[in-house]
Order: structure tokens, then C-alpha cells, then sequence
């Protein structure tokens, strides 16, 4: 049987900065992906906001790894050529009873560090974005946009620099844990079993499938999954917007934003319905109800202006009547077997906090952070804003 010290399972933005973590830190890394290519799922399926770190419990993973890993986004686009926009965004009370709920923002942001949110007057606020409908903004100058499959592919490219190996079409479909490792079959075109000193779930939607099939591994200590569908239109036409505009949520979702790409195109959601399993079926019936939660922040949509644009599934290990755990990133100390990090939960802001939650789980594996002086690289964390 092959021997290999590190197995990263899936490479999404998250498998890919883990992958690139540990092979820079002196690992020997095998990733594992059971599509053809990299980043199929959640993370070509996204708003790809460079988030700020606002709305995440103080002191959460989500919060810290939010805001490290959007510094360290940030200075590694510069660094890399990636193609990104710190666009800033507006968030939006359009009605009266709004009003406190994003001026909140403002303290909620200082609680993760994120200083520089600001309330603005109606007039720069309109001046800002003339069309939407505000009684009260907030500016959050630090959100951005990347392009996120440039991103995937600067990280692929630094772990396979740093002698990692990507392997497709190559699913974890099970495995044990021994006295001498962590075993794990893998199916495909050829079929293989190899035995692994370290293994780290990115599997991400099937990341609690593929824990359970590791056979040793404690079941108290894997959440079940649940999925929650998310839609985009996209504003057929030259967008109004200049920056990305956040609407108060309602319920347990952020609502229907606007985030713009990195052409300038406009395009709403996500919204939220929950699924039995992963199913990617664009329903072009939700339309009216993005026309009715657009309009009361934009009343000038035009009538057909929105085009089906995507829809994404959200990677969740809570139902619809729970509220929204923190990410899971569960080492020995949690689950009790060696070598073996799961990956639960890596919804949003996993994408922005992806070179945060590789440099997280290096330290869980007793591993250096591989960017923390990387000055001569241009990465330099501590500089960036
Ligand atoms: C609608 C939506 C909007 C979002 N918007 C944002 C945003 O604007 N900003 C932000 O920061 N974050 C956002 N996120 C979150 C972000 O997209 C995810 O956190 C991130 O993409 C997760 O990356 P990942 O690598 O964990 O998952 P994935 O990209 O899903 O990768 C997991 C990989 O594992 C593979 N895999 C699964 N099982 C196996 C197996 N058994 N064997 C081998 N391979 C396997 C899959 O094929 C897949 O390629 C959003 C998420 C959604 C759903």
C-alpha cells in the first residue's frame, strides 16, 4: 500500500489554500478530488465577495478567520496578479424601522476589528448610488470582489511549487483508522488504497458523508449536513450600481444583494431554499419574488430585466429552525484521531477566510504559518489593510 504524509480531500478554494498551507510548510501533499477539475462546487458557485468581517459572532472562528483572511486575500491578489476590486459596499436601511438595524453594523464590525465602517450622510449616500432607495447607509470600505477561479488556481499553483500532487476524478469513498495511520480507499477510473499520516476533510458538502465513512472516526463528533440552494438573476443591461448593496436581511440569510463581477455586471441573491441533497436547477419561477425584495430597494427595476443567472449550494450542519454554528474545524482534540482534521460548515465567508483557514489548520498540525514573514513574496499580512 502507497504512503503519503498529508491528504488533503477536495480542492475548492478552501482543500486548494490548505493544500498550499502544508506543502509550503514542508509537507508532502496529496489533494484528492473526485471531479475532473478544481473548485466544481461551492466555490465557483458564490457571490465572490471579499467580505469585511461584520455580521459573525465576536470571537468566532468565522469572524477571526473572516477577517485574516481578508488581509491576507487582499495582499496575496496584489501579490499574485489576481484579478480583485476593493469596491466597498453600502449597507441599506430602506425603510424607517431599518435604520437601527444598520447602524448596528457599525458596532458589530468594531467587535471583530473592523474599524472602518461608516455612517453616511442621505446626501453621499445618494451620491454614491443614485438609485437605490436609502433612509440611512453604512459604507464598508474593505469589501471587495475576486475573480475566485483565478484565486484557485494561484493556490493550486503554489502547492504544486512547493511539490504538492493534485489527483481528479478521484473520490474518498471510504477508509479506516489504524495504528499506523489513517487508511482511505479511493475509487475513480483506478482505484487505490493509501495510508495517510494526515488527513484533512475539505470535502466540504460531503464532508460529513466522507467522515462517516472513515471507519474509527467518533459519530458524536460529525454533524449532519444540510443544504440550502441559493439563486442568482443577473440585470440583463448596463448596472446602476457602482458597489455592492446590502439590503437588511430578514430571517437567517443576508437577503437579496447586489453584487456586481469583476466585468461590472450586476447580478441579485442569493436567496435560500432548503434541498434534500445537491441539485444545481436554476428555478426561473423565483423571479417574482426577486422582483418584489429588489424593488423595495431599487423601485426602478425594469420589468424582464433579470436574466437566470446560477445557483449555489450552501455546505450547512444546521437545519432551517436552528440558528447558524460556527465553522467546524476539528482537530485530534475533538474527535480524538490523530492526524485527522474535518472541515464542517465552510459556508460563507469561507472563500475570503480560505488563506486563514489553511494557515489554522497548519497550526492544528503543529506546522509553521507559511505566510506569516513571507515579506519577499509580497505576502505581507501585517501591512495590509
Ligand atoms: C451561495 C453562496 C454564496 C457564497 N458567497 C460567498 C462570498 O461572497 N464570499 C465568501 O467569502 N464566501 C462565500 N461563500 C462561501 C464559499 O463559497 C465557501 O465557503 C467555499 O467555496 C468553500 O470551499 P470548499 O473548498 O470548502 O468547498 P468546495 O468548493 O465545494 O470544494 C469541495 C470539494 O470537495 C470535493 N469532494 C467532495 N467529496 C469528496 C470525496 N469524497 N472525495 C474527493 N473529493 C470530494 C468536491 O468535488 C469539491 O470540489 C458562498 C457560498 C455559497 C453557497
Amino acid at each position: 500500500m502507497e504512503s503519503i504524509q498529508t491528504v488533503v480531500v477536495g480542492a475548492g478554494v478552501v482543500g486548494l489554500a490548505v493544500a498550499r498551507a502544508l506543502a509550503l510548510a514542508g509537507r508532502e501533499v496529496l489533494v484528492l478530488e473526485a471531479e475532473g477539475g478544481i473548485g466544481e462546487h461551492t466555490s465557483s458557485r458564490n457571490s465572490e465577495v471579499i467580505h469585511a468581517g461584520i455580521y459573525y459572532a465576536a470571537g468566532s472562528l468565522k469572524a477571526r478567520l473572516c477577517v485574516d483572511g481578508k488581509h491576507r486575500l487582499y495582499a496575496y491578489c496584489a501579490a499574485r496578479g489576481i484579478a480583485h476590486r476593493r469596491c466597498g459596499k453600502l449597507l441599506v436601511a430602506s425603510t424607517p424601522d431599518e435604520i437601527p438595524v444598520v447602524r448596528g453594523y457599525i458596532a458589530k464590525a468594531a467587535a471583530n476589528g473592523v474599524h472602518d465602517l461608516r455612517e453616511l450622510s442621505l446626501d453621499e449616500a445618494h451620491a454614491m448610488e443614485p438609485a437605490v432607495r436609502i433612509a440611512a447607509a453604512v459604507h464598508s470600505p474593505s469589501t471587495g470582489i475576486v475573480d475566485s477561479h483565478a484565486l484557485m488556481l494561484a493556490l493550486q499553483g503554489d502547492a504544486e511549487n512547493a511539490g504538492a500532487a493534485t489527483v481528479f476524478r478521484s473520490p474518498v469513498t471510504g477508509g479506516r483508522v489504524t495504528d499506523a495511520g489513517i487508511v482511505l480507499d479511493v475509487g475513480g477510473d483506478d482505484p487505490m488504497t493509501l495510508r495517510a499520516c494526515e488527513v484533512v476533510n475539505c470535502a466540504a458538502l460531503g464532508a460529513p458523508a466522507l467522515a462517516r465513512a472513515i471507519a474509527g472516526v467518533p459519530a458524536a463528533a460529525i454533524p449532519r449536513e444540510h443544504f440550502a440552494k441559493a439563486h442568482y438573476f443577473t440585470l440583463a443591461g448596463r448596472s446602476p450600481f457602482r458597489r455592492l448593496v446590502y439590503p437588511v436581511g430578514h430571517g437567517a440569510w443576508l437577503g437579496v444583494h447586489v453584487t456586481i463581477d469583476l466585468a461590472g455586471q450586476a447580478r441579485f441573491g442569493p436567496d435560500i431554499t432548503w434541498v434534500d441533497g445537491v441539485d444545481y436547477r436554476f428555478d426561473a419561477a423565483r423571479e417574482p419574488l426577486f422582483v418584489e425584495a429588489i424593488r423595495r430597494y431599487w423601485p426602478d427595476l425594469p420589468d424582464g430585466a433579470l436574466v437566470p443567472g446560477y445557483t449555489g449550494v450552501r455546505p450547512k450542519i444546521h437545519g432551517p429552525d436552528e440558528p447558524a454554528p460556527d465553522f467546524r474545524i476539528d482537530g485530534a482534540a475533538v474527535h480524538g484521531v490523530p492526524g485527522l482534521v474535518n472541515l464542517f460548515g465552510i459556508e460563507s465567508p469561507g472563500l475570503t477566510a480560505s488563506l486563514a483557514i489553511g494557515a489554522h489548520v497548519a497550526r492544528l498540525l503543529g506546522l509553521p504559518d507559511a505566510d506569516a514573514d513571507r515579506h519577499a513574496d509580497g505576502i505581507d499580512t501585517a501591512q495590509a489593510a
